[in-house]
């Protein structure tokens, strides 16, 4: 049977009730199954580490209450922790600048870039009544401007035609001209992704974001991404430096560790969830449900 991080901490501390403060040895007992909770929730090992610390600390020496038992009091500790670490809740996009507010989306390819882009485009479009502007600037993949435009037409979205042979640095330059004299409040460029990071990749990026002046560049990620996750966001953080984080397939069986590592690394906020492939399937971030489904 499933055994919940609340049965698996009353049945090492439970005994406790009674017995005046929680010792360094309880804890490190209580922490090495919150440790194990984090990892099958595939929490990165390096914010693993950073968040057990973080928790020792507010675990040690504390008073243990007669009225919740020490295996919840700790399961609150984590949870209020896991929390704060995941940051707060309604960040949204940012769209307090001069219009054409330029947004940038980057990621690995197959992460859920272009849906995404067209679920932003769409969600602008539809609650905050704004005229969006979408760019593919892949210019190596032509089904991936296809599928741009077709989410366009699908939205009702404009999308900027595609000119043979354009760099996707002139390509931004020209999606930025073109929401000017459109009159479009946003635009939104659906930057090229691969398979892995690489250098040639952070250097387009790094080109693009100089040549459109992005007042978001939203990262975004696959909320299955386990280990990886640190190494991908900190490498896009440092390189490109992102404005906040949109983890997709948060309707998936992941328990959404991804999440914690992303956040913990880039201190970026988490600014919305992709919860399925169809166009309004994009939802705000709750924190305190991602901690539930992490704790599990
Ligand atoms: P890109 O290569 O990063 O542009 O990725 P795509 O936007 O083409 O997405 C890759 C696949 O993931 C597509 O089949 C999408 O429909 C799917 N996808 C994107 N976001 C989500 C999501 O939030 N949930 C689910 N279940 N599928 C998604």
């Amino acid at each position: 049977m499933f055994e919940t991080l609340q049965d698996r901490l009353g049945a090492i501390l439970n005994g406790l009730t009674g017995r005046g403060s929680l010792s360094e040895a309880d804890v490190s007992a209580a922490l090495r199954e919150v440790r194990r909770a984090l990892l099958e929730a595939d929490v990165a090992l390096e914010v693993v580490r950073s968040f057990t610390d973080a928790v020792r600390e507010k675990a040690v020496g504390a008073e243990i209450l007669k009225s919740i038992k020490p295996g919840q009091m700790v399961v609150k500790i984590v949870h209020d922790e896991l929390v704060a670490m995941l940051g707060s809740e309604g960040v949204s996009i940012d769209l307090n600048a001069a219009a054409p507010v330029v947004i940038m989306m980057v990621g690995l390819q197959g992460s859920g870039k272009t849906t995404t882009s067209g679920k932003i485009a769409n969600r602008l479009k539809t609650r905050d009544k704004k005229k969006v502007l979408m760019a593919s600037l892949d210019t190596r993949r032509p089904a991936a401007q296809e599928q741009l435009r077709q989410l366009g037409v699908q939205t009702g979205v404009d999308t900027l035609p595609i000119i043979a042979g354009q760099s996707p640095t002139d390509i931004a330059a020209r999606a930025v001209q073109a929401a000017k004299l459109g009159g479009h409040d946003v635009v939104i460029l659906d930057t090229a992704g691969r398979t892995h990071i690489d250098e040639p990749l952070m250097i387009e990026m790094a080109e693009i974001k100089r040549k459109s002046n992005p007042h978001e560049i939203l990262l975004v990620a696959d909320a299955l991404t386990g280990q990886d996750a640190v190494n991908l966001a900190r490498n896009f953080d440092d390189r490109v430096g992102i404005t906040g984080l949109v983890l997709t397939r948060m309707d998936g069986d992941g328990r959404g560790g991804a999440a914690l590592s992303m956040r913990a690394v880039t201190g970026k906020p988490i600014k919305l969830i992709g919860v399925g492939e169809k166009m309004g399937e994009l939802e705000e971030f709750h924190p305190r449900r991602v901690a539930d489904r992490i704790l599990g």
